[in-house]
């Protein structure tokens, strides 16, 4: 039988004071977030995704002297719209176009990689970015087929269309973060866009807190036959890209596997989805990647940065890397017809809310400790950081997928959690502004720091 002490007197004195102190109720948040979801126009989408079909092919080794066809003509349709978006927010994007020419696998002859980036500043802390990505090439079977029409309307003018509508709505309030707005170039050909902007991002000392890579996200008609639109998957490693073995063979022994950053970061996604959305969920999908392949996001993760890929729940091979053609009486080819435009923009809402959450919020806390071997408590600390009103401690039972359950903290930097034991839950902490916004929960030491 349990003999612990009632759960009320089991928390130090902190904690009675977070009671008293506790900011604002977290309405505020959420008002600003459905704001934000109802501004995402599925027309605005449907507009994005039918111009960028109308230059014919995108592939990165295509034409860019003409001003309708090809990839040139696709990219500086992208920068225009970047363009008159800071128009109507008083010039509040910046829009640079990081470039490097490549020669490597799917590139034989050197090539302008040219990705098309705008950058809302942050007001408080313009040296954290979150960002949004999705990429503005297409393909047709042969990945090396420059000419033939490759529409690529869900892969990948649906991420490109959720970026370019993300930076719209989000361009009419201010926000603590930079938020970064990516139209990538090369993904077919091997993620070169996407080294492109990691690496300017480092060079630029960007802190970047999430990558949110948004690819194949518009249809909902999948091959086997499924039709679905209440859901999207989001991938995210469990381990990080960059972990060294003396930190793998710890994290193997305690635990840590299954959260990263980025892991953290899908569970904020979900969670801030469950709260805000409705009729739309997230899958968590506990891998990089779909089996075996790619993304953009991937880059990020190399580089240091957390990041995960949004995707459909069922895909349709019969619509990704397709020459345009009739076959056994199968339509073959990534055409305009096939995107579900409502569905497109709740993806998009989704990740709207998520930018708009983690660049309000204060970033997540640094340092995060453990201690409480051979004790009946956990000890949680971390370092004391600008711009938080309180912490908050969460704890999950090993097996569960999401956090289960806080306490808040006060004016320390430290909390004992009495009677929980620190061998039979996955712990982390998150940090809290005085209106509410709450940053993704970190899991202590090296696994899953940001
Ligand atoms: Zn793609």
């Amino acid at each position: 039988m349990l003999l612990r002490r009632p759960a009320l007197l089991a928390f130090s004195l902190a904690f009675a004071a977070a009671a008293q102190a506790a900011p604002a109720p977290a309405a505020a948040p959420q008002e600003v977030l459905a704001a934000i979801a109802a501004d995402v126009d599925p027309q605005a989408l449907h507009a994005t995704v039918a111009a960028l079909v109308g230059f014919g092919t995108r592939h990165t080794l295509s034409d860019t002297a003409s001003g309708t066809r090809g990839i040139g003509a696709a990219r500086r349709w992208a920068q225009a719209r970047f363009e008159a978006i800071s128009k109507d927010c008083g010039g509040c994007l910046e829009i640079v176009t990081p470039t490097q020419t490549v020669t490597g696998p799917r590139v034989p002859q050197p090539t302008a990689i040219v990705d098309v980036v705008a950058i809302q500043r942050g007001t408080s802390d313009p040296g954290r970015v979150v960002a949004i990505t999705g990429h503005i090439d297409s393909r047709v079977s042969d990945a090396m087929d420059a000419t033939h029409d490759a529409p690529g309307a869900n892969d990948d003018a649906s991420g490109v269309a959720a970026v370019l509508e993300a930076a719209r709505v989000l361009s009419k309030r201010r926000f603590g973060a930079t938020i970064v707005y990516g139209v990538l170039s090369g993904e077919e050909q091997n993620l070169y866009g996407g080294r492109l902007l990691a690496e300017y991002a480092k060079a630029q000392g960007w802190r970047v807190e999430a990558d949110l890579n948004n690819d194949i996200v518009g249809n909902t008609e999948g091959g086997d036959g499924v039709r679905d639109n209440s859901f999207v998957r989001v991938f995210s490693e469990g381990t990080k890209a960059l972990e060294t073995p003396a930190q793998a063979g710890k994290r193997r022994y305690n635990g840590g596997e299954l959260d990263s950053p980025s892991r953290n970061l899908a569970r904020f996604i979900a969670a801030l989805g469950e709260r805000t959305l409705t009729n739309f969920r997230v899958a968590m999908v506990y891998r990089t990647d779909r089996f075996n392949r790619g993304g953009d996001q991937v880059p990020f993760l190399e580089a240091g940065f957390p990041a995960v890929r949004l995707t459909e729940p069922h895909e349709n091979y019969a619509r990704q890397h397709q020459d345009l053609r009739s076959d056994g009486g199968v339509d073959y080819g990534d055409t305009l017809e096939h995107v579900d435009f409502p569905y497109l923009a709740q993806v998009t809402r989704l990740n709207a809310i998520t930018l708009a959450a983690l660049a309000n919020a204060p970033a997540p806390p640094q340092g995060v400790a453990i201690a409480g071997a051979v004790t009946p408590n956990t000890e949680l600390s971390w370092t004391p950081q600008p711009g938080v009103a309180h912490h908050r401690v969460w704890w999950r039972d090993t097996t569960a997928p999401q956090w289960q359950k806080s306490r808040d903290v006060v004016g320390a930097d430290k909390a004992v959690l009495r009677d929980v034991s620190i061998d039979d839950f996955f712990f982390g902490v998150s940090a809290v502004s005085a209106d509410g916004w709450e940053s993704p929960v970190v899991f202590p030491g090296d696994p899953g720091a940001f």
